[in-house]
């Protein structure tokens, strides 16, 4: 897990996308919340700076970064509409990590490369009563000669109308002693029998698409098992979806830093009675909250990091840091628009936006109860041993 990025090398990337992000893409926030999508010349431009692959070892095509560094760089997405980090999320997260982790030479070799340099793969692991507790999933994987044939019906999976790619996973036989009995699959989106509904209509991250997915009697071969054995699926997703908390849980740090800023520059300027309200001593507290929120939450997410990078722990503190940075990103947010006043409820101002767009990370990839349960359970069980 030791990078194959050098420091120099790394600011370099981390420079440029700072750039990109405050300078071609924070300017057109209010067009892609207006249209509920990511410019397809900000999309071709994200794609020639390699950020479709940056967590993709270099061997496939990827940037080769590793947590410690993708961190740093979704501090620096989080500061702008969560669509844009969205689009390669998967690629790099969820999706990415399954195939990365798990996958065998040849899979890596046929869709790694073409990930890095856009293909989208989506992660379809939810499904209606299957969300928090994925170990109740119905989708079924049923063997058919040297075939697969999967059945079953996903929600909520981001990037799947745009996906080339889904990473499925399914049950190929009841969970029992051995495990869970969930596979995971390679399922090609054109695949015959794959359907994607409409797009989701969500509360808030325009531009970021969700949508249901379904899988009726699709016919995969052997090759598309991931790992080339059933026994990996539920601990693939496990691993994938604790690695990707720590990157939720910088992407909070980065928006609640935003928060912050624009509630500052606000805070300077606007007055009451002729008074910047900023002089008020209630609204610098509401300014101070965020501000030791944002620098606990960063300190955290880096220290978060380095044990995952170390591997000294990769249950507890990724889901420690993503509890508390996006619980804490929502304060943030929420305080952003009270700073703000009334203009704070308005769609033009970027607090608006925010306080919608940081509502999902306290729910995806575990709500903050099952961050809880995983905190607490893995502290009583190292207790007992
Ligand atoms: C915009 C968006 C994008 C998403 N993208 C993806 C994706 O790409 N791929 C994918 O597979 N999924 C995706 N999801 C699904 C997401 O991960 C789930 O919605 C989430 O894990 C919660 O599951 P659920 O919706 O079934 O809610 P539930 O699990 O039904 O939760 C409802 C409530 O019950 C609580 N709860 C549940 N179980 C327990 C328990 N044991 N103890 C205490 N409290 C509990 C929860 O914390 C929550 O408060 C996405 C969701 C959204 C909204």
């Amino acid at each position: 897990m030791t990078s194959e990025v050098s420091d120099d090398d790394f600011q370099q990337i981390l420079a440029q996308t700072r750039h990109f992000v405050r300078t071609a893409v924070v300017p057109r926030e209010q067009e892609i919340l207006a249209a509920d999508r990511v410019p397809d010349d900000l999309r071709e431009q994200a794609k020639q700076m390699g950020l479709f692959g940056y967590a993709i070892p270099q061997a496939w095509g990827g940037l080769g970064l590793n947590l410690a560094q993708d961190v740093e760089l979704a501090m620096e997405l989080g500061y702008t509409s969560l669509a844009l980090r969205s689009m390669f999320g998967t690629n790099n997260g969820i999706a990415g990590q399954v195939l990365v982790g798990f996958g065998t030479d040849e899979q890596k070799a046929q869709w790694l490369e073409p990930m890095a340099s856009g293909l989208v793969a989506s992660f379809a692991l939810t499904e209606s009563g299957a969300g928090s507790n994925p170990s109740g999933l119905r989708t079924k994987a049923v063997r058919d000669g040297s075939d697969w044939i999967v059945n079953g019906q996903k929600r909520f999976i981001t990037n799947a109308p745009v996906a080339d790619l889904f990473i499925v996973f399914a049950r190929t036989r009841p969970a029992d002693d051995d495990g869970a009995g969930i596979a995971v699959f390679l399922v090609p989106a054109d695949a015959a029998g794959v359907a994607v509904g409409a797009k989701d209509a969500k509360m808030g991250q325009e531009g970021a698409w969700t949508s249901d997915v379904s899988f009726d009697d699709v016919r995969i071969p052997d090759g598309a098992l991931i790992g080339g054995t059933e026994d990996v699926g539920y601990r693939a997703a496990m691993v994938s979806l604790a690695r990707g908390r720590v990157h939720i849980a910088a992407l909070a740090v980065g928006i609640a830093q935003r928060a912050l800023d624009e509630s500052v520059a606000y805070a300077a300027t606007a007055t009451q009675g002729g008074t910047p309200i900023g002089n008020f001593q209630l609204v610098q507290a509401m300014l101070a909250d965020q501000q030791t929120g944002v620098l606990a939450g960063r300190a955290l997410v880096r220290d978060t990091a380095r044990l995952w990078v170390s591997g000294e722990d990769r249950r507890i503190a990724p889901s420690a840091a993503k509890l508390y940075c996006t619980e804490m990103a929502g304060k943030v947010a929420d305080l952003a628009v009270q700073v703000h006043g009334g203009s704070g409820y308005m769609r033009e101002v970027p607090v608006e936006r925010i306080y919608r767009d940081v509502r999902l990370l306290r729910l995806y990839e575990g709500t903050s109860e099952i961050q809880r349960l995983i905190i607490g359970s893995n502290l009583v069980r190292a207790a007992q041993k």
